[in-house]
Protein backbone atom coordinates (compact mmCIF):
# COMPACT_ATOMS: atom_id res chain seq x y z
CA UNK A 1 0.00 0.00 0.00
CA UNK A 2 1.16 3.18 -1.04
CA UNK A 3 0.97 5.65 1.78
CA UNK A 4 2.12 9.52 0.99
CA UNK A 5 1.58 11.97 4.17
CA UNK A 6 1.11 15.33 3.15
CA UNK A 7 0.87 18.41 5.94
CA UNK A 8 -2.66 20.17 6.12
CA UNK A 9 -2.78 23.53 5.53
CA UNK A 10 -4.99 23.26 8.61
CA UNK A 11 -2.30 21.82 10.86
CA UNK A 12 -3.85 18.22 11.04
CA UNK A 13 -1.69 16.05 8.66
CA UNK A 14 -3.86 13.13 6.93
CA UNK A 15 -2.38 10.47 5.33
CA UNK A 16 -3.26 9.98 1.77
CA UNK A 17 -3.17 6.91 -0.77
CA UNK A 18 -2.15 6.94 -3.95
CA UNK A 19 -3.68 3.65 -5.21
CA UNK A 20 -1.82 0.87 -7.53
CA UNK A 21 -3.51 -0.35 -9.80
CA UNK A 22 -2.67 -3.39 -12.68
CA UNK A 23 -3.83 -5.20 -15.57
CA UNK A 24 -3.78 -9.16 -15.63
CA UNK A 25 -0.35 -9.78 -16.73
CA UNK A 26 -0.51 -11.77 -19.88
CA UNK A 27 2.02 -14.36 -18.74
CA UNK A 28 5.12 -15.56 -19.96
CA UNK A 29 2.77 -18.22 -23.23
CA UNK A 30 0.85 -14.91 -24.16
CA UNK A 31 3.87 -12.93 -26.10
CA UNK A 32 4.96 -9.54 -25.20
CA UNK A 33 2.54 -8.99 -22.22
CA UNK A 34 0.27 -6.37 -21.96
CA UNK A 35 -0.45 -2.93 -20.83
CA UNK A 36 -3.68 -0.12 -20.16
CA UNK A 37 -2.76 3.39 -21.20
CA UNK A 38 -4.60 6.09 -18.93
CA UNK A 39 -4.70 9.57 -20.26
CA UNK A 40 -5.47 12.23 -17.86
CA UNK A 41 -7.42 15.36 -19.21
CA UNK A 42 -7.39 17.50 -16.29
CA UNK A 43 -8.33 20.99 -18.40
CA UNK A 44 -6.67 22.94 -20.90
CA UNK A 45 -6.55 21.69 -24.43
CA UNK A 46 -5.89 18.49 -26.31
CA UNK A 47 -2.22 17.58 -27.00
CA UNK A 48 -2.88 15.88 -30.83
CA UNK A 49 0.49 14.57 -31.01
CA UNK A 50 -0.15 12.17 -29.07
CA UNK A 51 -4.15 11.92 -29.83
CA UNK A 52 -2.95 11.45 -33.67
CA UNK A 53 -0.05 8.57 -32.87
CA UNK A 54 -3.07 6.46 -31.13
CA UNK A 55 -5.67 7.40 -34.07
CA UNK A 56 -2.26 6.41 -36.39
CA UNK A 57 -0.93 3.60 -34.46
CA UNK A 58 -4.65 1.95 -33.62
CA UNK A 59 -3.20 1.98 -29.62
CA UNK A 60 -6.54 1.63 -27.02
CA UNK A 61 -6.68 4.51 -24.05
CA UNK A 62 -9.00 5.00 -21.64
CA UNK A 63 -8.77 8.59 -21.29
CA UNK A 64 -10.41 10.73 -17.71
CA UNK A 65 -11.81 13.28 -18.67
CA UNK A 66 -13.14 16.54 -16.59
CA UNK A 67 -16.19 18.48 -17.18
CA UNK A 68 -13.92 21.59 -17.81
CA UNK A 69 -11.92 19.76 -20.56
CA UNK A 70 -14.80 18.45 -21.80
CA UNK A 71 -16.50 21.75 -22.38
CA UNK A 72 -13.51 23.28 -24.33
CA UNK A 73 -12.30 20.53 -26.55
CA UNK A 74 -15.11 19.55 -28.59
CA UNK A 75 -13.25 18.10 -31.98
CA UNK A 76 -11.03 16.21 -29.52
CA UNK A 77 -14.35 14.27 -28.10
CA UNK A 78 -15.84 14.08 -31.39
CA UNK A 79 -12.65 12.29 -32.98
CA UNK A 80 -12.63 9.92 -29.85
CA UNK A 81 -16.36 9.03 -29.90
CA UNK A 82 -15.38 8.34 -33.50
CA UNK A 83 -13.12 5.71 -32.51
CA UNK A 84 -15.10 3.68 -29.53
CA UNK A 85 -12.91 0.35 -29.90
CA UNK A 86 -9.87 2.81 -29.37
CA UNK A 87 -11.17 5.42 -26.76
CA UNK A 88 -13.30 4.71 -23.65
CA UNK A 89 -13.66 8.09 -21.55
CA UNK A 90 -14.00 8.40 -17.99
CA UNK A 91 -14.78 10.73 -15.22
CA UNK A 92 -11.68 12.55 -13.92
CA UNK A 93 -14.14 14.67 -11.77
CA UNK A 94 -16.51 18.11 -12.46
CA UNK A 95 -13.99 20.11 -11.58
CA UNK A 96 -10.72 18.97 -11.00
CA UNK A 97 -10.64 18.99 -7.35
CA UNK A 98 -8.73 16.23 -5.48
CA UNK A 99 -10.99 13.58 -3.67
CA UNK A 100 -9.49 14.51 -0.25
CA UNK A 101 -12.35 15.10 2.42
CA UNK A 102 -10.42 17.46 4.90
CA UNK A 103 -9.14 20.50 4.18
CA UNK A 104 -5.62 21.26 2.75
CA UNK A 105 -3.54 21.08 -0.59
CA UNK A 106 -2.38 18.76 -2.92
CA UNK A 107 0.64 19.57 -5.04
CA UNK A 108 -0.37 23.35 -4.58
CA UNK A 109 -4.29 22.38 -5.38
CA UNK A 110 -6.92 22.98 -2.79
CA UNK A 111 -8.58 19.71 -1.52
CA UNK A 112 -12.53 19.32 -2.03
CA UNK A 113 -12.48 19.10 2.33
CA UNK A 114 -15.79 17.88 2.51
CA UNK A 115 -17.35 14.09 2.14
CA UNK A 116 -20.31 16.52 0.53
CA UNK A 117 -17.69 18.37 -1.72
CA UNK A 118 -16.01 14.79 -3.22
CA UNK A 119 -18.98 13.79 -3.87
CA UNK A 120 -20.15 17.03 -5.75
CA UNK A 121 -16.70 16.16 -7.92
CA UNK A 122 -17.85 12.75 -8.59
CA UNK A 123 -21.50 13.13 -9.65
CA UNK A 124 -20.87 16.48 -11.30
CA UNK A 125 -18.00 14.60 -13.35
CA UNK A 126 -20.39 11.88 -14.47
CA UNK A 127 -23.02 14.04 -15.40
CA UNK A 128 -20.64 15.78 -17.67
CA UNK A 129 -19.96 12.87 -19.49
CA UNK A 130 -23.65 11.99 -19.40
CA UNK A 131 -24.10 15.78 -20.98
CA UNK A 132 -21.48 14.57 -24.04
CA UNK A 133 -23.44 11.56 -25.06
CA UNK A 134 -21.59 8.97 -23.74
CA UNK A 135 -21.89 5.58 -22.01
CA UNK A 136 -21.97 6.29 -18.52
CA UNK A 137 -18.34 6.17 -16.60
CA UNK A 138 -17.58 3.16 -14.60
CA UNK A 139 -14.13 4.44 -13.37
CA UNK A 140 -13.20 7.63 -11.64
CA UNK A 141 -9.41 8.86 -11.02
CA UNK A 142 -9.46 12.24 -9.22
CA UNK A 143 -7.63 14.82 -9.39
CA UNK A 144 -3.44 14.47 -8.21
CA UNK A 145 -4.85 10.30 -8.15
CA UNK A 146 -4.54 11.40 -4.27
CA UNK A 147 -7.19 10.33 -1.67
CA UNK A 148 -8.37 10.30 1.66
CA UNK A 149 -9.62 6.68 2.56
CA UNK A 150 -13.00 8.04 2.94
CA UNK A 151 -12.87 9.38 -0.16
CA UNK A 152 -12.73 6.17 -1.64
CA UNK A 153 -15.04 4.05 -0.36
CA UNK A 154 -17.47 7.32 -1.01
CA UNK A 155 -16.66 6.86 -4.72
CA UNK A 156 -17.01 2.77 -4.30
CA UNK A 157 -20.34 3.41 -2.93
CA UNK A 158 -21.21 5.93 -5.84
CA UNK A 159 -20.79 2.76 -8.14
CA UNK A 160 -17.12 3.90 -9.62
CA UNK A 161 -14.11 2.09 -9.10
CA UNK A 162 -11.20 3.98 -8.82
CA UNK A 163 -8.07 4.07 -11.46
CA UNK A 164 -4.97 4.29 -9.44
CA UNK A 165 -1.74 3.44 -12.17
CA UNK A 166 1.63 1.36 -11.29
CA UNK A 167 3.70 3.67 -13.85
CA UNK A 168 4.09 7.55 -13.62
CA UNK A 169 4.78 7.83 -17.17
CA UNK A 170 5.24 11.57 -17.46
CA UNK A 171 5.33 12.99 -13.69
CA UNK A 172 2.42 15.26 -14.04
CA UNK A 173 3.23 16.04 -17.60
CA UNK A 174 6.35 17.87 -16.34
CA UNK A 175 9.28 15.56 -17.28
CA UNK A 176 11.16 15.64 -20.35
CA UNK A 177 10.93 14.05 -23.47
CA UNK A 178 13.76 11.43 -23.35
CA UNK A 179 12.78 10.52 -19.52
CA UNK A 180 9.19 10.55 -20.28
CA UNK A 181 9.69 8.13 -23.16
CA UNK A 182 12.16 5.59 -20.82
CA UNK A 183 9.95 5.36 -18.30
CA UNK A 184 6.76 4.69 -21.04
CA UNK A 185 9.65 1.94 -22.86
CA UNK A 186 10.04 0.34 -19.69
CA UNK A 187 6.52 -0.76 -18.62
CA UNK A 188 6.30 -4.43 -17.71
CA UNK A 189 3.48 -6.87 -18.85
CA UNK A 190 0.38 -5.70 -16.61
CA UNK A 191 1.29 -2.09 -16.25
CA UNK A 192 -1.06 0.35 -16.00
CA UNK A 193 0.47 3.54 -17.63
CA UNK A 194 -0.61 7.39 -16.44
CA UNK A 195 0.34 9.95 -18.73
CA UNK A 196 -1.66 13.75 -19.78
CA UNK A 197 -3.38 14.14 -23.26
CA UNK A 198 -4.18 18.03 -21.82
CA UNK A 199 -0.52 19.71 -22.21
CA UNK A 200 0.47 20.26 -26.11
CA UNK A 201 3.09 22.68 -25.20
CA UNK A 202 5.06 20.29 -22.83
CA UNK A 203 7.50 18.35 -24.13
CA UNK A 204 6.67 15.21 -22.34
CA UNK A 205 3.75 14.63 -24.89
CA UNK A 206 6.41 14.43 -27.31
CA UNK A 207 8.14 11.53 -24.79
CA UNK A 208 4.59 9.64 -24.40
CA UNK A 209 4.35 9.21 -28.19
CA UNK A 210 8.44 7.52 -28.56
CA UNK A 211 7.50 5.55 -25.38
CA UNK A 212 4.32 4.36 -26.63
CA UNK A 213 5.74 3.83 -30.36
CA UNK A 214 9.26 1.87 -28.35
CA UNK A 215 6.14 -0.67 -26.39
CA UNK A 216 4.41 -1.68 -29.52
CA UNK A 217 7.29 -2.42 -31.49
CA UNK A 218 7.94 -4.83 -28.49
CA UNK A 219 5.03 -6.36 -29.32
CA UNK A 220 3.47 -4.77 -26.24
CA UNK A 221 -0.84 -5.33 -26.00
CA UNK A 222 -2.95 -2.62 -25.30
CA UNK A 223 -5.31 -2.79 -23.37
CA UNK A 224 -8.31 -1.61 -21.46
CA UNK A 225 -8.63 -1.24 -17.67
CA UNK A 226 -11.99 -4.09 -17.81
CA UNK A 227 -9.72 -6.43 -16.02
CA UNK A 228 -7.92 -4.00 -13.83
CA UNK A 229 -7.58 -5.06 -10.02
CA UNK A 230 -6.34 -2.19 -7.69
CA UNK A 231 -5.18 -2.46 -4.00
CA UNK A 232 -6.81 -0.67 -0.77
CA UNK A 233 -10.63 -2.14 -1.99
CA UNK A 234 -10.46 0.43 -4.82
CA UNK A 235 -11.71 -1.63 -7.10
CA UNK A 236 -13.53 -4.41 -5.49
ZN1 LIG B 1 -5.73 15.66 -13.61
Amino acid sequence: MALSVFTASAGNATALLEPKLHVKPQGVEGGGGRVALTLDACGGKTDTRILSALVDNRIPATIFVTGIWLKRNAEAVEIMRAHPDLFELENHGGRHIPAVDTPQKIYGIRSAGSPDAVQAEVESGAAALAGAGGPAPKWFRGATAEYSPSAIAMIRKLGFKVAGFSVNGDGGSLLGAKETARRIGAAKDGDVIIAHINQPTHAAGEGVVQGLLALKQKGMTFVRLDDAVGNDGTTD
